[in-house]
């Protein structure tokens, strides 16, 4: 297969370092161009950028240099880790302009004609794109990641939804420093602290999980309407997002038959073998003291979602804990797997 070109906007921020660690050595996609705000355009990737990552910058990266997002970008894939108002700015017309652009940011994952694509959970909602193609009369396209939050959530939710139905949800989360992006929160909020409030996040994860969880109805998605509470909190962890979930499941299953539907969910970046597809997208850990950030977030290469302490709820029935990285499954993974799936399923 000849490799696709592919570009990543926004790439010396937390997210675009993650995509450039992805993309190194990519079997399918070949990193071309880079692109920054009017800060470190027309730098060395290498000055501009202040890397965070503990293993170096990939050979060839560093040295490349910093494009404007407005101007020529010769890459048909565009990964995009742009702030909200310069996504709102430049995904459109990137994707008038021809790019296939799988974003991060927030501002078109609630489109009527933007999938909101989890590569294991929603496949079908990718024939929004015709529409998308149709009414704004692009030759590329935008396909939307959820944010780190609601991704790992409805990794989980995903095979009990199918399996049995969700009834309701009570979801509180955990969040790590880097989802905030950096430097982040000021150390002397963060430090010795939990900040109980992230603006807009709870109405975002309930929102963004009832769409991926929804049914494409031959023209739009029908969202899943189950109704969730959700509680999220600032911690002191470096990266990987912890929630606990409580759920209402029709028929009351046992709690060995919900880890059971956990441990057999596959999707089809499993099927079809996909370079960036974890072997299992839930891994059901039996310890009563797991999943932990440092020990659960970089599980199949960070790419997965760890479920731990699945035990029966006495007020809505079914509890457990789950943790996932947040800039690698949460963001630039989710991207990367999707773009994989669409060029695979020959939709791109
Ligand atoms: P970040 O660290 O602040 O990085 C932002 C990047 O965008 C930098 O490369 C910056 O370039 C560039 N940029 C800023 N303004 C720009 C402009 N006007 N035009 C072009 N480029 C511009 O942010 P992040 O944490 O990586 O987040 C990126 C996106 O992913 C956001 O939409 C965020 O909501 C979403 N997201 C983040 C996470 C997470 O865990 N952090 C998870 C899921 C989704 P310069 O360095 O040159 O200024």
């Amino acid at each position: 297969m000849k490799k696709r070109k592919v570009a990543v906007l926004g790439a010396t921020g937390t997210v675009g370092q993650r995509f450039i660690s992805l993309l190194a050595g990519h079997p399918w996609f070949e990193l071309v161009a880079l692109t920054g705000s009017g800060r470190s355009v027309g730098q060395r990737y290498g000055d501009a950028v202040h890397w965070l990552l503990p293993a170096d910058v990939p050979e060839g990266v560093a040295d490349m240099p910093v494009l404007p997002t407005d101007g020529p970008i010769d890459a048909e894939i565009c990964f995009s880790a742009l702030p909200t108002e310069a996504a709102a700015e430049h995904e459109a017309a990137l994707a008038k302009r021809g790019h296939h652009v799988f974003t991060n940011a927030s501002v078109h994952r609630m489109d009527g004609d933007v999938p909101l694509l989890l590569a294991e959970v929603n496949f079908p909602h990718v024939r929004a794109l015709e529409r998308q193609r149709r009414e704004r009369g692009w030759s590329g396209s935008i396909v939307a990641n959820g944010n780190c939050t609601a991704i790992h959530l409805d990794l989980a939710l995903a095979p009990l939804h199918r399996g049995f139905g969700i009834e309701r949800a009570v979801v509180t989360t955990m969040q790590a420093l880097s989802g905030a992006s950096y430097p982040g929160v000021p150390s002397l909020d963060a430090l010795d602290n939990v900040v109980p409030y992230i603006g807009g996040e709870e109405e975002k994860v309930v929102a963004e999980a009832n769409k991926v969880l929804g049914t494409w109805d031959g023209s739009a998605v029908v969202p899943a309407g189950i109704p969730m509470s959700v509680h999220c909190n600032r911690v002191t962890v470096r990266d990987g997002h912890t929630e606990t979930v409580s759920l209402t499941l029709r028929g009351a299953p046992a709690v060995d038959e919900v880890k059971a539907s956990l441990r057999a969910f596959r999707g089809r970046p499993q099927e079809l073998g996909l370079p960036t597809a974890p072997a299992r997208p839930v891994i059901v850990r039996d310890e009563p003291d797991r999943p932990q950030p440092v020990l659960d977030r970089d599980a199949d290469k960070g790419m997965a979602t760890t479920v731990g302490r699945v035990r029966e709820d006495v007020v809505l029935g079914v509890k457990f804990v789950l943790l996932g990285h947040n800039t690698i499954r949460g963001a630039a993974g989710a991207s990367v797997l999707n773009a994989e799936l669409l060029v695979a399923e020959r939709c791109i």
